[in-house]
């Protein structure tokens, strides 16, 4: 890979040569793709861009760590919708406000753009089985990537991950296992195993490659929007690996000249599982927490990219905030009611930070905002009905409809 000089612990600062299969560093940091910018400048442009067929995450190769010669195999990823909603920006009284929604992914979820970097990596090893251990999330996305490709996966789900995300782990045909634990145990598992019977490691931050995978919504943005990067962009964070590989894009995008700041993040974890915000808010190491929250796909109480996650918040003049689970309710019906877009619980949290922070007066009026939406609220249904009213019930009779549309206080005109 001429574009990547190597991969560097992000802890103590130890270089490794980037082969398809690294881990962790000898003294257990988590390690960094460092690219050469200065050669990538010569071969990657806004023309080059232009002009390139490719619509999925892969047309932006030239910044990521894959060999030259690659093929990409498997699914679709990237290349999302980002819709700017005037309505929403003036209800929060910002300039402008774009919601990116990686939930219309293959899997649907932002997942897809790690799960079709592993699936790649693995194939560029030699390997021919690929694991993991996920919220549900990763686990589906890994699954659909990996039936694309030809892969065999062996998956680990804590025994609470939601029934779409269980049924689409089913039908991708994946041998999976689930946990009757906490995400924690259920990755404690899935590392015993994968030390064992030695498969292809797709767990977040063991491999270095996901967040790079994760970044391309983040080259998406600057491109979706001309390159005029927006003042803040906010990220729902679990383990972390997302807000690092954001980070990481607009970094890419900044060294290479393609614009001109780097946002600023802004980390939204939900109240009940938020050891990131914690570290962030309290300027101290971060600590484990209980996974107290209904959105499961960042109730992660061990982050196992905090370190990343930490330092893309601080480095961007980021901000932190948590939000209730009732906050992460109302947002799912604000942003699927005032602008088409329906999110699962944790891809709404985001959303529902920003709708907090606008509320205290801590985003300034001027400001132009990207909010990711990271999954898509058909993955977990039960939650999304629960959040909603019962529909009107009645027979085939319009006089019945009219007078139960009564009772509702619904008026029909
Ligand atoms: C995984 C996930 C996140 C958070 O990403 P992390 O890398 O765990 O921080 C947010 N939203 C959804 C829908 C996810 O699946
Ligand atoms: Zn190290």
């Amino acid at each position: 890979m001429k574009n990547v000089k190597c991969c560097k612990c992000v802890k103590c600062d130890k270089e490794y040569e980037a082969c398809a299969n690294i881990t962790t560093c000898e003294c257990g940091g988590i390690l960094d793709v460092i690219y050469d910018y200065d050669y990538i400048k010569t071969i990657f442009n806004k023309e080059v861009l232009k002009n390139r067929e490719d619509q999925t995450m892969w047309r932006y190769r030239e910044l990521l760590p894959i060999e030259a010669d690659t093929i990409p195999k498997g699914l679709r990823v990237g290349n999302s919708p980002i819709y700017k909603t005037d309505k929403i920006a003036k209800m929060l009284n910002i300039k402008e406000l774009y919601i990116k929604d990686d939930g219309i992914n293959p899997t649907s979820s932002l997942k897809d753009r790690a799960s079709a970097m592993a699936v790649t990596k693995a194939i560029e090893a030699g390997y021919d089985t690929i694991a993991c251990s996920s919220t549900g999330n990763a686990a589906s996305s890994l699954a659909g990537n990996a039936a694309a490709a030809g892969l065999k996966t062996y998956i680990f789900v804590p025994s609470r991950a939601p029934k779409g995300k269980v049924a689409q782990l089913l039908m991708f045909g994946s041998n999976l296992t689930s946990v009757l634990g906490s995400y924690e145990e259920t990755f404690d598992l899935s590392k015993k195993a994968i030390e064992k019977y030695g498969w292809y490691n797709r767990n977040a931050a063991i491999n270095p490659y996901l967040s790079e995978g994760k970044k391309t919504v983040a080259l998406e943005i600057c491109e979706q929007l001309q390159f005029e990067a927006p003042d803040f962009v906010c990220v729902s964070v679990g383990d972390g690996c997302t807000i690092a590989g954001v980070y990481k894009g607009f970094y890419d995008m900044y060294n290479v000249g393609l614009i001109e700041k780097i946002p600023r993040l802004i980390s939204v974890q939900a109240e009940g599982c938020c050891p990131i915000n914690t570290a962030v808010l309290s300027n101290k190491d971060w600590t484990p927490q209980e996974e107290n929250t209904y959105a499961d796909s960042i109730a992660v109480g061990v982050p196992r990219n905090a370190d990343k996650a930490i330092k893309a918040i601080k480095d961007s003049n980021g901000i932190a905030v948590n939000v209730t689970d009732d906050e992460i309710r109302s947002a799912q019906r604000f942003l699927a009611k005032e602008c088409g877009v329906f999110g699962e619980p944790a891809g709404v949290t985001a959303t529902a930070g920003l709708i907090k922070l606008c509320n205290k007066n801590a985003i300034p009026h001027d400001a132009t905002v990207v909010s990711i939406v990271t999954g898509n609220g058909l993955k977990d249904i039960e939650s999304a009905i629960e959040n909603c009213n019962e529909p009107v019930r009645c027979k085939n009779s319009l006089p019945e409809f009219e007078a139960a549309m009564k009772e509702h206080n619904i008026i029909v005109k």
